[in-house]
C-alpha cells in the first residue's frame, strides 16, 4: 500500500467480523463521496442534508428491488474516526445482502478499502499518532483485563504525547546548533551546552524507563510464559490438569461463551499465564534421566518464570537444596512448591521450611489459591497501576534504543572537541528515531508493514 494512493477515494469494507452470527453487520464508507454514494442507494431521507452524528432508517434499493432495511450513521469530516466523511449502514448479517450492499456501494464509486485503510487514514489526517494506531489494532486483539488497559492507555495518548513535548524541546536545540554552522569559522555558540546537556539528561531518564517498562508491558500484552518443572512422577501434569480444569470450568460458566479456543493459559486477575512445553509435560517419562534433565533445562530458559514441584516422598531435603541451586542459575524467577502434600506428615513439613516452598496438592487440588497469589507476586504486576505507561511493541522498543544510541553520542560531544555538524548530525539522528515512534517520520514500507497487519474494514 503505498500513502500516494490514498487520494480522494471513498473506500468501503465489512466492519464487523465476516462470518459471524450475530444479527447485525456494520458496513462503513469512508471519503469525500461517502454520503453522496450512499444516497445514491437509499430510500428515506436525503443523506446528504441531514446533520452529522445522526442514524436514519431506511432501505437500501437496487433500482426498484429492496435488499434490506437498514439504519445509516453520518459522521461529517472531520468529526469522525477517519476525519473524512464516514458512513456506517448497518444491515442484517446475511453474507447476501452484505454482498449486494458492498457491491451496489462499489458500482456507485466507491472503492474496496485494503487492510487497516481506515486506520491509515485516520493517521495520515491527523487523527492518531502512529501509535495511538498500533494500538488500535492491539485493543482489538486484546483478551484480557491487562492486555486491554495497556492498549487504552496507549490509544488515548500513553508515552507519544511524552515524547512529542521532548522531542519538540530538542527540535529547538538542533536548530539552534545548524544555525551555528552557518557562521562557519566564527566562535558563535548558541545552543547553551548545559542547558541541552540537561535536556538530554532528561530526555534519558524517560527513555531509560521506557524501555524498562516493555518487559512488564509485554508480560501484560502477551502473557507470562511459565514452564512447570521437576523431576518425572513429581506431579506436574496432575497440577497442569488442575489448573486448566478449573480455568475451563471458570470460563464455561461464562453464559453463552463457548471458548475452546484457551489451549494451555489460564487468567489470574486479569493476567494471562501461558504453558509451554505442556505437550512435553504429558508425554509418558520413559526417556533416560540424563536426556531428560537437558531437556527440562532448555524448556526453563524458553520461560519468564518456572514453577519448580518437589515430591517430598521421593526426594530429601538436600537433593532438594541442590536441585534449586541449579535452577537458580538460569536467573529466571522460579516457585518452589511442594506437591503431595496429603502425604506429608506435620515433622516432614517442617524440614521443609527452610525452603520456604509453597505446599499444594495438585490431586486434592489443594494450594491452588496460594500457587497463584505467588505467582502473580513473582510477575509483580499488582503493582501496575492504569495510568502507567508501558511500551510493548517491539518496534517501539527498538525506536527507543536507537534514540539512547544518539542521544549518548551528542552526550560525548558535547564534552569532547566534536565539532558542532556531527553534534547537529546526532541529534538529527535521536530526533528521527523519536519521530518514528509516533510517526513525525514514516516511510510507505514502514506503513505498509503496519497497517498490513489490521484487518480489511479497521
Ligand atoms: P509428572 O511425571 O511430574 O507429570 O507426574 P504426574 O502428574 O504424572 O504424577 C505422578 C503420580 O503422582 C501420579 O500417580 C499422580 O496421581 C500422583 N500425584 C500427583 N500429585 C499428587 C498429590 O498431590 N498427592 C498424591 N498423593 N499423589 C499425587
Amino acid at each position: 500500500m503505498s500513502t500516494d494512493l490514498i487520494s480522494q477515494d471513498t473506500i468501503v469494507a465489512l466492519a464487523t467480523s465476516p462470518g459471524a452470527n450475530g444479527a447485525i453487520a456494520v458496513i462503513r464508507l469512508s471519503g469525500s463521496q461517502a454520503i453522496h454514494i450512499t444516497n445514491s442507494i437509499f430510500r428515506g431521507k436525503d443523506l446528504r442534508e441531514q446533520a452529522s452524528h445522526t442514524i436514519h432508517f431506511g432501505t437500501i434499493r437496487d433500482q426498484n428491488e429492496i435488499i434490506d432495511e437498514v439504519l445509516v450513521s453520518l459522521f461529517i469530516g472531520p468529526n469522525s474516526y477517519t476525519k473524512e466523511h464516514v458512513v456506517e449502514i448497518s444491515t442484517h448479517n446475511s453474507k447476501y445482502i452484505i454482498e449486494r450492499v458492498i457491491n451496489l456501494l462499489l458500482k456507485h464509486g466507491a472503492r474496496a478499502a485494503q487492510a487497516g485503510e481506515f486506520t491509515l487514514r485516520a493517521f495520515l489526517n491527523g487523527g492518531l499518532d502512529l501509535s495511538q494506531a498500533e494500538a488500535v489494532a492491539d485493543l482489538i486483539a486484546s483478551n484480557s483485563a491487562a492486555s486491554h488497559q495497556v492498549a487504552m492507555q496507549q490509544m488515548r495518548g500513553g508515552f507519544s504525547n511524552q515524547l512529542k513535548g521532548l522531542r519538540e524541546d530538542l527540535v529547538h536545540f538542533a536548530s539552534l546548533i545548524e544555525l551555528e554552522l552557518d557562521f562557519g569559522e566564527e566562535d558563535v555558540e548558541f545552543a547553551n551546552r548545559d542547558q541541552l546537556k540537561s535536556l538530554i539528561d532528561h530526555i534519558h531518564q524517560v527513555i531509560r524507563r521506557l524501555i524498562a517498562s516493555f518487559e512488564q508491558g509485554n508480560v501484560l500484552k502477551n502473557g507470562v510464559p511459565v514452564v512447570i518443572a521437576g523431576k518425572p512422577n513429581v506431579g506436574k501434569s496432575t497440577l497442569l490438569n488442575a489448573l486448566l480444569n478449573e480455568e475451563r470450568a471458570i470460563v464455561s460458566e461464562i453464559a453463552g461463551t463457548t471458548r475452546d479456543t484457551i489451549e494451555d493459559e489460564i487468567n489470574i486477575q486479569g493476567v494471562t499465564f501461558r504453558f509451554i512445553d505442556t505437550a512435553g509435560i504429558r508425554e509418558t517419562q520413559d526417556i533416560i534421566e540424563a536426556k531428560g534433565v537437558e531437556r527440562t533445562r532448555e524448556k526453563m530458559k524458553q520461560a519468564r518464570l518456572i514453577i519448580y514441584l518437589f515430591d517430598p516422598t521421593q526426594d530429601t531435603v538436600v537433593e532438594v537444596q541442590q536441585q534449586i541451586a541449579d535452577v537458580a542459575q538460569l536467573s529466571i524467577p522460579f516457585v518452589t512448591l511442594i506437591n503431595k502434600s496429603d502425604l506429608l506428615s506435620v515433622a516432614q513439613r517442617e524440614e521443609y521450611a527452610v525452603l520456604s516452598p509453597v505446599y499444594i496438592s495438585a490431586k486434592q487440588g489443594a494450594g491452588i489459591e496460594e500457587l497463584k497469589e505467588e505467582l502473580l507476586h513473582q510477575v509483580n504486576v499488582a503493582n501496575v497501576q492504569v495510568d502507567d505507561v508501558l511500551v510493548t511493541n517491539i518496534r517501539h522498543l527498538e525506536a527507543l534504543q536507537k534514540t539512547l544510541e544518539s542521544l549518548d553520542r551528542v552526550f560525548y560531544g558535547i564534552d569532547n572537541p566534536v565539532t558542532s555538524d556531527f553534534l547537529a548530525m546526532d541529534i538529527r539522528q535521536a530526533l528521527y528515531h523519536l519521530g518514528e515512534i509516533t510517526g513525525a517520520v514514516t516511510t510507505d514500507d514502514l506503513l505498509e508493514n503496519i497497517f498490513s497487519k489490521f484487518c480489511i474494514g479497521k
